[in-house]
């Protein structure tokens, strides 16, 4: 029997309870008021303040580890959403995001973006842009909610909820239903649907055992903001784990179910085949790389022998160019080689063409990526793990004790763990790798999964060589 945390006596009642999800939201909501307060009045120092210190050292470090250990975590407890409700009330149900940006296009646009900002900008060191960009990630939620009748803001823009969506798909739990049948014979669907409507109206379900009248009005629950469908649900891919489908469903029907980490990557009808998912999951992984490299010094020798070679002065143009080579063309065109060498290898035996043997691939770069993120968010967590505490003390208006909380841990055992989390992630992809070869090309699984392990253990020899460089310890007093 599959285990369900909604049923928790506590845990459980707390995540269902109408509110919860603002009760999660509002302690961040307020972290957030006190960040862009420290960020505009606080000294300007990064090791100094909360608007830096809290999200580029410490909140990324949780962010992998929550949905390494539990999911989606973070989505369900953004405060950036806390207005959606009110949004979509005043919206008066506003209308659908437009059809062809209803893919991942965006959302690979908006990453792209915020990496090349984090590094023209040096927003690491700066806790008033920092402060102001926590501003437009509400304004940008807030606008896209009262404008569209879905999350757009979530599903197709927010970057954070992008790697989120991505990664969760290796956590080990997933929204899904508890009897299928019922969900067969609902009316309603409240699930997707909700409940809330600005004039009362009462449903009828022809649920088995009689039926019941579910009523939907102003008091109403708000239904699946990225539009899933819990029966439907093969993945995480897209759930922000806000639980409103638990909530609004009149059946009880909705359960937060643990499962084997990671099983949607072993299930190829989980994912669909289409080149902006697929794209965005290896982008991911070399943006992984990419990002970890703009903090190792030969990234300053790169930018050198740029600007001499191309002329080029500005720094916005420089870092672009790094992120959009390594971080996105390249990722793109040694995809499409090695499906192409792989359809080649394996020439004339299967149906399957580019977009589908790219597809079929691309959950394999899950693992990896995650282990290279997991490396390098880690490094900046475990440099300073306790200096929020005096930063606190001195948003706080007392002396800081700097001396007793900015000790850092073995440098050995952080690289280890990075070994450790980059080992683990090529394995794992190996292993997905080989059976989507298994899957694809049967016997001849060994010269179609070939051109795959190559780039696989390109990316994890990289990887291991950029985080085996002094990295830039951000954000610690140790680099001020
Ligand atoms: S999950 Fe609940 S609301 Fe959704 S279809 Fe099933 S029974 Fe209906
Ligand atoms: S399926 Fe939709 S409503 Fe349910 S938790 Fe996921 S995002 Fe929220």
């Amino acid at each position: 029997m599959r285990f369900d945390i909604l049923r928790l006596p506590l845990v459980g009642r707390l995540l269902r309870w109408r509110r919860g999800r603002l009760a999660l939201q509002l302690p961040l909501a307020l972290a957030a008021l006190l960040l862009v307060l420290d960020g505009f009045t606080g000294p300007q120092q990064a090791s100094r303040n909360l608007a830096t210190v809290a999200p580029w050292v410490h909140f990324r470090g949780v962010v992998v580890l929550a949905l390494l250990l539990a999911g989606n975590l973070v989505c369900m407890s953004c405060p950036f959403t806390l207005p959606r409700t009110l949004a979509k009330r005043w919206s008066g149900g506003g209308r659908r995001f437009p059809r062809r940006l209803r893919n991942k296009w965006l959302a690979i646009a908006s990453l792209f973006l915020l990496f090349v900002a984090y590094e023209a900008l040096d927003l690491w060191a700066s806790p008033l842009l920092t402060a102001w960009l926590i501003i437009a990630y509400f304004v940008a939620s807030f606008v896209l909610e009262l404008l569209f009748s879905e999350s757009a803001f979530c599903k197709y823009v927010c970057p954070l909820g992008t790697f989120n969506f991505v990664y969760s798909t290796a956590s080990p739990t997933q929204i899904g239903v508890r009897s299928p049948d019922l969900c067969r014979t609902c009316v309603g669907r409240e699930c997707v649907n909700g409940s809330y409507r600005p004039a009362p109206l009462v449903r009828l379900d022809a649920i088995p055992g009689g039926q019941r009248a579910v009523k939907h009005g102003p008091d109403g629950t708000l239904g699946c903001g990225t539009l899933l469908f819990p029966p439907q649900m093969t993945g995480n891919l897209d759930c922000t784990l806000c639980l409103d489908c638990a909530r609004a469903c009149p059946h009880d029907n909705v359960g937060l179910f643990v499962r084997q980490p990671g099983r949607e990557l072993f299930q190829p009808e989980a994912w669909p085949k289409r080149w902006d998912v697929s794209l965005l999951v290896i982008i991911l992984a070399f943006m992984g790389l990419t990002n970890a490299f703009g903090m190792v010094p030969p990234v300053y020798d790169l930018q050198r022998a740029l600007a001499q070679m191309l002329g080029i002065r500005s720094d916005w143009v420089l870092i672009g160019l790094i992120f959009l080579v390594g971080g996105v063309l390249l990722p793109i065109g040694l995809a499409l080689l090695a499906g192409w060498l792989a359809q080649t290898f394996t020439a004339a035996r299967h149906p399957y063409d580019l977009r589908q043997t790219v597809a079929a691939f691309a959950p394999a770069f899950v693992p990896l990526g995650f282990g290279i993120w997991i490396a390098h968010y880690s490094f900046h967590f475990l440099i300073a793990p306790l200096t929020i505490i005096p930063v606190i003390q001195e948003f706080l208006g007392q002396p800081g004790d700097w001396l007793k909380f900015s000790g850092t841990p073995d440098l050995t055992a952080i690289g280890l763990l990075q070994l450790l989390a980059l080992l683990a992630g090529f394995l794992g992809s190996l292993l997905l790798a080989n059976r989507a070869a298994a899957r694809l090309y049967r016997r001849q699984a060994m010269p179609g999964l070939l051109p795959w392990a190559l780039l696989l253990l390109a990316l994890a020899f990289a990887a291991a060589i950029v985080f085996s460089l002094p990295m830039e310890m951000r954000g610690s007093v140790l680099f001020d």
